[in-house]
């Protein structure tokens, strides 16, 4: 029988709730338990595949080929546990499964409301999520508390609470403590609404996670203990952490969280053993080199994102024990710019996923600058696609070379669409989604980097590399470097008389960890380091 986490958030939203859930994980975890995350988002998109990285951020790709939450990623990054389609629900999905059902004829004679019929099919979801092995399933549910759009989650979950028994279910709510310079302290009344807008709607939180810029006094936790009726020691205080978002976890074990949540819940579990993620904050705070890497994409001001990416470079420079200044370039602005102008200096260029026009130029420009002037690359997915254009219109001579996806009646589609994709109408999840197997070619940079001749990726495309162009591409001098089993698709490019030219159609990001830096990143970061590494600069 699995125990039930919810984890909800009050007074602002980007409290850091899917940190907080990402940590607890990491901490049950490191007790012996096995945890399994989920997100309730309460917007109507079925899922944020079809939605702009502006509205949403990095849509996160599980390994059955769900479009997600990039909370999903953290998730995944803390606890090193795989998602499914399973860890992610919208209000969208919620509905649209009532409504099929609904003309399915399941329904037949009733009328469908959103008490019971939605409440629900949101405590099936988070039931679908306890499969036999896990001990724990933790619930973030998006949005604040107060939003209507969250009303019949909550409701949902107070149904859910009732229903497995007060013992089984713990309510976690994340909560801002402003610090109020003039008056010198940090006021509690926001949570005390907050919480109190909890109660109206019958749930009662346990635990509460204040986050806060200054420490919380004992009187403090006393007032906030009594006036929302959770134990002082189910107080904990988060505040931001100095150096990396993996040192929450360490600050949380510092004040027994895993063990007030054990208690609560009635679980016996091991000791707590969080040696290895020690190591990795302790080498991010004595990183002694740094190196700079561009990401040249569309949403240079985003950091959301490439949220993914982010963290990957992160986790590669801590392995090499650096810091990676990442620095957010707008193709657009190589565009108006020139290359050498905006990427001068870089120790590294990656382009990521993307799609459509915009800023296309200036992304091929950036190929062509870290070509000829031997600074390492890795491309992403969208960023094989301009490393293959670039190659057909500069080395190979085809001028008008270009993908399918910008360009559809082109006289030299280098990347076309995928056989598979021609018939597709729908656009919301189905695009070539979710892990693929991938050969490696031996001898190669690819190759050498995984260690391993099989490898398995996760994917998000419609556009594949043309093989029409295949042996053109390989007599003059680019290295196919992954295809998939069957030889028909080429995943993986890098080029030959270049430091670290790599260039793959999956998503590497989606599997980096930081005790387990993705390989490519890892070497990626470290011929960086190795050309254009520099002592690091006290900040
Ligand atoms: N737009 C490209 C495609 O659909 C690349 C997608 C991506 O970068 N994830 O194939």
């Amino acid at each position: 029988m699995a125990k039930f986490i919810f984890v909800t958030g009050g007074v602002v939203s980007s409290l850091g709730k899917g940190i907080t859930a990402s940590s607890i994980g990491l901490l049950l975890k490191s007790r012996g338990l096995h945890v399994m995350h989920q997100k309730f988002d309460p917007y109507l998109n079925v899922d944020p595949g079809t939605m702009n990285p502006y509205q949403h951020g990095e849509v996160f790709v599980t390994d059955d080929g769900a479009e997600t939450d990039l909370d999903l990623g953290h998730y995944e990054r803390f606890t090193d546990i795989n998602t499914t389609r399973h860890c992610n629900y919208t209000a969208g999905r919620i509905y649209d499964s009532i409504i099929r059902k609904e003309r399915r004829g399941d329904f037949l004679g009733g009328t469908v409301q959103v008490v019971p019929h939605v409440t629900t099919e949101i405590c099936d979801s988070i039931r679908a999520a306890a499969t036999k092995e896990v001990d724990v399933v933790i619930s973030e549910i998006g949005g604040t508390v107060g939003d209507i759009e969250s009303h019949p989650f909550l409701e949902a979950l107070r149904q859910f609470r009732y229903q497995e028994g007060r013992s089984n279910v713990l309510f976690i709510h994340v909560t801002l403590l402003p610090y109020l310079g003039n008056a010198g302290e940090v006021k509690t009344k926001p949570t005390q609404h907050s919480v109190g807008r909890l109660r109206e709607i019958g749930i009662i939180p346990d635990i509460l996670i204040c986050r806060s810029e200054k420490h919380i006094d004992p009187d403090v936790r006393k007032k906030l203990a009594l006036f929302c009726n959770v134990d002082p020691e189910a107080v904990i205080e988060a505040l931001d952490a100095p150096h990396c978002i993996y040192e929450v976890p360490l600050d949380f074990a510092s004040q027994e969280l895993d063990t007030v949540i054990l208690d609560s819940l009635g679980l016996r579990a091991g000791r707590r053993n969080l040696r290895p993620w020690r190591d990795y904050v302790d080498k991010v705070i004595n990183a002694d080199r740094e190196v700079t890497i561009g990401i040249v994409g569309k949403y240079s001001e985003l950091l959301d994102a490439y949220k993914s990416i982010h963290e990957s470079l992160n986790h590669a420079g801590a392995h090499h024990c650096a810091r990676i200044i990442i620095k957010s370039i707008s193709s657009e602005d190589i565009e108006k710019k020139g290359a050498e102008a905006v990427l001068g200096g870089l120790g590294g260029i990656l382009v990521p996923g993307g799609f459509g026009a915009r800023g296309v130029e200036g992304k091929i420009a950036a190929v062509q600058y870290a070509r000829i002037k031997k600074v390492p690359y890795l491309g992403i997915c969208y960023g094989m696609h301009m490393a293959v254009i670039e190659f057909a219109r500069n080395v190979l001579g085809i001028k008008d070379a270009d993908t399918v996806e910008n360009n559809p009646s082109s006289a030299n589609p280098v990347i076309s669409l995928m056989e598979e994709q021609k018939k597709v109408m729908n656009l919301g999840g189905t695009m070539r989604l979710g892990a693929y197997p991938c050969s490696l070619t031996k001898g190669s940079l690819s190759r050498k980097s995984y260690g391993k001749d099989q490898i398995t990726e996760r994917h998000r495309h419609r556009f594949e590399f043309n093989n029409e162009y295949l042996s053109r591409f390989e007599d003059a001098g680019m290295v196919i470097s992954g295809k998939s089993p069957d030889g028909m698709l080429v995943e993986m490019v890098e080029l030959k008389d270049h430091p670290w030219f790599v260039a793959s159609q999956f998503h590497p990001e989606f599997k980096s960890r930081p005790i387990n830096p993705h390989p490519l990143f890892r070497d990626f970061v470290g011929m960086s380091l190795e050309l254009y590494g520099r002592k690091k600069e006290q900040q």
